[in-house]
């Protein structure tokens, strides 16, 4: 594998901020679903197009989404790339080892989401079917949904 350049790993523009933001009423709808280990979407009234995350306006209506829908815990891995660093306390760190990060589209979904993938890049394939993986505890934080791996 090539080496991976110091001025990667190590930025001139140090990121070690922190944010403190609200998340808004649809993603906070979201993220307390997580509290039952539920992935909601919202659904457009005109079209039904189901979005994950939910968010306010439909894309393809330009309506405002007021039903909310739970989604299956099951999709596919659309397409997918493999990481080799991580970005902690604002520095570059070299990852244990390869993992994997995804557009996962739940079933019944209009869109994909952004997952990190429990199965081996060599393993990893575009059109697999794919499971949510939640944490023991969850509390309502994007973390919940640890991961998801092969159905
Ligand atoms: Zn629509």
């Amino acid at each position: 594998m090539e080496e991976i350049k110091d001025t990667f790993l190590h930025p001139v523009v140090p990121l070690d901020f922190q944010n403190n933001y609200r998340v808004g009423a649809y993603l906070q709808r979201y993220l307390d679903g997580f509290k039952e280990k539920k992935i909601l979407g919202a659904k457009c009234s005109q079209c039904g197009r189901v979005v994950v995350p939910p968010r306010k306006y439909c894309g393809a209506c330009n309506l405002v989404m007021e039903e909310f829908t739970e989604l299956p815990q099951e999709g596919t891995l659309e397409n997918f790339t493999v990481g080799h660093v991580n970005l902690e306390k604002g520095q570059w760190k070299r990852a244990d080892a390869p993992y994997v990060i995804g557009m996962v589209r739940l079933d019944g979904a209009a869109n994909a989401m952004l997952a990190r993938l429990n199965v081996s890049p060599a393993d990893a394939r575009a059109g697999m079917k794919v499971k949510a993986v939640w944490k023991d505890q969850v509390e309502g934080e994007h973390a919940d949904l640890d991961c998801f791996e092969p159905a």
